[in-house]
């Protein structure tokens, strides 16, 4: 079979941009490639790697799994299921961080890495700091290890636990974190690729989606330096619960950001 006639296959299934991605994953090549060279005469096996992701798709697999990269501020980062697919919204929380970052040699601690996307890409843009990454998730500190091994990050150290737990007592000059805050019974958990992430990754359980949030904002002040950033992710109705939360912790200079499609995203605070 050619490749031109298993998109035309493909395509009966799912989307033709898709299949061209997933043809490119199977072959080695490019998309450009893929669709320049409709020609090109696929081997069994070919076809076969082809038609098991393209029935996997169809089936829902997330295409970042099943290409096993997602592109995330301009670099590669290896995903599987042991992480969270990183979303372009989480760039505004990295571009947050970076305009609030300290000058020189500051230290950031990242709670709840997964694929290590903030913590990696903060680590990389600002060579001079040191980041520390925590996640609950051994197996997600794998992958995140992996990433930084890939993208040649040095000035990054990977702790196991539950939020401040592996950090007890250390400060830091900048606090990120895109915790889990799907609320436990939210119907999008149901739906599209979320259906295929870690579910601790996605939600807490917590009825509102707020418990992470809570107890990040609350353990925030103890392990901030004077002047120091907390910045979070949160979900599109979350911005007012989070303002107020950041305001009863004592935190200053509260900004709440909105991401492309307008929807706040991002709530912060200074610590006095
Ligand atoms: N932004 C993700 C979603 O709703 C959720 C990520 C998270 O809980 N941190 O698709």
């Amino acid at each position: 079979m050619d490749l031109h006639k298993a998109l035309i296959k493909a395509a009966l299934k799912i989307p033709r941009r898709e299949a061209e991605l997933l043809a490119a994953h199977a072959l080695g090549k490019g998309r450009a490639w893929v669709i320049a060279h409709g020609e090109y005469s696929l081997s069994a096996t070919e076809a076969e790697a082809i038609a098991l992701t393209v029935e996997a798709r169809a089936l829902g697999s997330p295409i970042a799994y099943l290409v096993g990269e997602r592109e995330f501020y301009g670099r590669p980062f290896k995903v599987d299921q042991r992480v969270l697919i990183p979303r372009p919204e989480t760039e505004l929380l990295v571009e947050a961080a970076l305009a609030r970052m300290p000058v020189v040699e500051a230290s950031v601690l990242d709670l709840g890495t997964g694929s290590g996307a903030i913590a990696l890409t903060l680590a990389l843009e600002r060579p001079a700091i040191h980041v520390t990454a925590v996640d609950a998730s051994a197996a997600a500190l794998d992958c995140a290890s992996d990433n930084a091994a890939a993208l040649g990050a040095e000035n990054i150290a990977f702790m196991h636990g539950q939020w401040y737990a592996p950090v007890a007592g250390w400060t830091f000059d900048l606090i990120v974190s895109n915790p889990p805050y799907v609320a436990g019974e939210d119907a999008h958990l149901k739906q599209g690729d979320l259906r295929f992430e870690p579910r601790q990754a996605l939600t807490d359980g917590s009825g509102d989606g707020l418990d992470s949030i809570r107890a990040i904002v609350a353990g925030a002040p103890a392990h901030l330096a004077q002047g120091g950033w907390l910045l979070l992710e949160h979900g599109y109705d979350q911005a007012p619960a989070c303002a107020a939360l950041l305001a009863e912790a004592g935190f200053t200079e509260c900004v709440a950001l909105n991401d492309l499609a307008g929807i706040p995203r991002v709530a912060g605070g200074r610590k006095l």
